[in-house]
C-alpha cells in the first residue's frame, strides 16, 4: 500500500513510470491530463471547458482539476493507495491536496521527482508527438508547457523538500533502471 506523488516535467516519464508501479503495487494511476484528455475527447462540461487551455500548453483553471480529483480520490479503488501523475502542478492545488487528505485521514508516503535534463525533455516530447499524435506535443506547445512547468510547478520542489518528503530520481536512465530505483523507494 503507497500513496505517491510523482513530479516532474512534461516528458520527465512521470506516465509510463507510474503505470508500471501501479501495476505492481495495484494501486491506481490516477493521470489528471489522461482524465482531462478523455474528456476532451467525450466533450464533456469538464472536457469543453478545458480544451483551449490544454491546447495552449496552460493549465486548466485549478478549480476543475481539484473538483476532479476530489471525486477520484474518494473513489473506493484509492482507499489503499494511489499514484498520482500530474497532480498537484502548483502551489495552490498541493495546499489544497494537503486539506482533502487531512480530511479523509490520510498522508503521502513518497513524493518523487523524476529529473530529467531539459534538452532531452524537449526531444523525447517531440518524438511522442510524432509516434502519439498528441496535439499539445508541437514545439510551440511543448515550449509554452516548459514555462509553465518551471514557473509554476517548479516550486513544489521546495514544497515538499520543506516537507521532508521528496525523493529525487535520475529519469535520464533506460526505463528498467528508472524503474528499479522507483521500486527500491517505493518497496
Ligand atoms: P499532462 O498529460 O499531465 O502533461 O497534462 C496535459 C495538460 O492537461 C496540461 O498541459 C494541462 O493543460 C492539463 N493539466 C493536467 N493536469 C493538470 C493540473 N493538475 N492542473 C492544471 N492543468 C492540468
Amino acid at each position: 500500500m503507497a500513496r505517491i506523488i510523482f513530479l516532474g516535467a512534461p516528458g520527465a516519464g512521470k506516465g509510463t513510470q507510474a503505470k508500471v508501479l501501479a501495476d505492481s503495487q495495484g494501486i491506481p494511476h490516477i493521470s489528471t491530463g489522461d482524465i482531462l484528455r478523455s474528456a476532451v475527447a467525450n466533450e464533456t462540461p469538464l472536457g469543453v471547458q478545458a480544451k483551449s487551455y490544454m491546447d495552449a500548453g496552460d493549465l486548466v483553471p485549478d478549480k476543475l482539476v481539484i473538483d476532479l480529483i476530489r471525486e477520484r480520490l474518494q473513489e473506493s479503488d484509492a482507499e489503499t493507495g494511489w499514484i498520482l501523475d500530474g497532480f498537484p502542478r502548483n502551489v495552490e492545488q498541493a495546499g489544497f491536496l494537503d486539506c482533502l487528505l487531512g480530511e479523509m485521514g490520510q498522508d503521502c508516503d513518497h513524493t518523487i521527482n523524476l529529473d530529467v535534463p531539459d534538452d532531452v525533455v524537449v526531444s523525447r516530447l517531440v518524438q511522442r508527438g510524432v509516434e502519439s499524435g498528441r496535439s499539445d506535443d508541437n514545439e510551440e506547445t511543448i515550449r509554452r508547457r516548459l514555462e509553465v512547468y518551471r514557473e509554476k510547478t517548479e516550486p513544489l520542489i521546495n514544497y515538499y523538500t520543506e516537507q521532508g518528503k521528496l525523493t529525487t530520481v535520475n529519469g535520464d536512465q533506460e526505463l528498467e533502471a528508472v524503474t528499479a530505483d522507483l521500486q527500491a523507494i517505493v518497496k
